[in-house]
């Protein structure tokens, strides 16, 4: 690990920081007290203010990978302001809003690293319980918490009239959707695109590829939501997954497809909506993985894809891009103590579309 990441930092000022943590895989959560390092010569302390509870969390505190490492505190969509800089901090001043996503260092130097991917570095530190997925990380913990130390490079600047409570949640939502969009040239204007699962990931998907210019179908499976994706969200279509006759009827006329489902689900009807050359961009995380519909890939030469959240310039630009066409979610904001509640109403599909902790009126600073 590069060090610039925990560069410089003088244990004694270690930052005694306020959290919530899930203690095992029930996932409850409840207050867990720890240090932040002290805030090196590269690094920004954020005080938070706004943290968006992701799937991702609640896949973390529930154990859904086998990885966690508990007392796990989650959160990668992070929103505050700047309370401390190091000396060699160039882009944040003291007041700024600064926001955090799902990585917090890399190693700064390998192929994917010096073409602006640290999400795919092969070192990449997760935001929160980084020795998942490589063990001799240190444990790290995320934004249910009331401050975070981190290297300037992996934060994001927030412009000064973006609503903080609704961007918070794009710091992983929304880079993790505008992403696959740019990268897999689903970003033409007119270009139909279909938009499986309208949940926190899906909703503002939609948003951003009608910024685009594109032609949008929502693939959903509940039918509470038609109305509001087409009037209010400005969806172009609305399909319900479940009937067969109205997935029948769109067969062959998708560009692409963004799949933001995160239970298990079968991926074959989507590959048939499909047209030749159509993509299909797996975004969720389903504990199990789908069964390959190989004859309706060869018979179109389709494509499957994946996409991991995002570099920090890109998620830089999907910033700027989304402060420029007013995109932000669409939030339930809560008090800290209300996360259990907000954690199975999550699981049951009881939110429109995203619960953002109120951080900032928890914790006393
Ligand atoms: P979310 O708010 O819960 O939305 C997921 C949506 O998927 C639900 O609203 C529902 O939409 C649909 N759905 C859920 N279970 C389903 C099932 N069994 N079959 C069909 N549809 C189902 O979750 P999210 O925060 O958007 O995250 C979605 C997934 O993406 C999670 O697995 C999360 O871990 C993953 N994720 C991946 C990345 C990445 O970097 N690739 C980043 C963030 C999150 P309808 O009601 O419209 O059907
Ligand atoms: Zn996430
Ligand atoms: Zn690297």
């Amino acid at each position: 690990m590069s060090g610039t990441q925990f560069s410089q930092v003088n244990d004694e000022q270690q930052q005694q920081t306020h959290g919530w943590a899930a203690y095992d895989s029930s996932g409850v959560l409840s207050p867990f007290e720890f240090s932040r390092r002290a805030n090196g010569e590269n690094d920004i302390t954020i005080k938070i203010l706004y943290t968006g509870i992701c799937h991702s969390d609640l896949h973390f505190v529930k154990n859904d990978f086998g990885i966690t490492t508990y007392p796990v505190v989650p959160g990668h969509e992070i929103v505050g302001e700047v309370a401390s800089i190091g000396p060699n901090v160039t882009k944040f001043k003291v007041g700024d809003k600064a926001g955090v996503g799902c990585w917090i260092g890399s190693c700064r130097s390998c192929e994917n690293c010096t073409q602006d991917l640290e999400n795919y570095c092969p070192r990449a530190v997760m935001t929160y319980n980084a020795n998942g997925f490589q063990p001799d990380l240190p444990i790290t913990y995320g934004g249910y918490s009331d401050k975070i130390v981190i290297d300037e490079h992996f934060a994001i600047v927030i412009p000064s009239n973006m609503p903080l409570e609704g961007t918070a949640p794009l710091l992983c939502a929304g880079i993790t959707v505008y992403s696959p969009i740019m990268y897999y040239g689903l970003n033409r204007p007119n270009m139909h695109v279909g938009i499986v699962g309208l949940g926190g990931l899906g909703h503002v998907a939609v948003k951003f590829a009608k910024a685009l210019g594109l032609k949008v179908a929502v693939i959903s499976t509940s039918p509470n939501k038609r109305e509001e994706a087409v009037a209010r969200l400005g969806a172009d279509a609305f399909l319900l997954s479940r009937d067969p006759q109205e997935m029948l009827a769109a067969k062959g006329t998708m560009d692409g497809i963004i799949d933001t489902v995160s239970g298990d689900h079968p991926i074959g009807p989507l590959v048939d909506l499909l047209k030749v050359n159509g993509k299909l961009i797996c975004l969720g995380a389903p504990k199990t993985n789908p069964e390959l519909p190989v004859f309706s890939l060869l018979m179109g030469r389709k494509q499957i894809g994946g996409s991991g959240a995002g570099g920090m310039k890109e998620t830089q630009e999907m910033i700027e891009f989304a402060a420029k066409h007013k995109i932000t979610a669409d939030v339930e904001v809560i008090p800290m103590d209300y996360v259990n509640e907000a954690m199975d109403r999550l699981a049951k599909g009881d939110i429109k579309y995203r619960f953002v902790i109120d951080i900032g009126n928890t914790f006393t600073h």
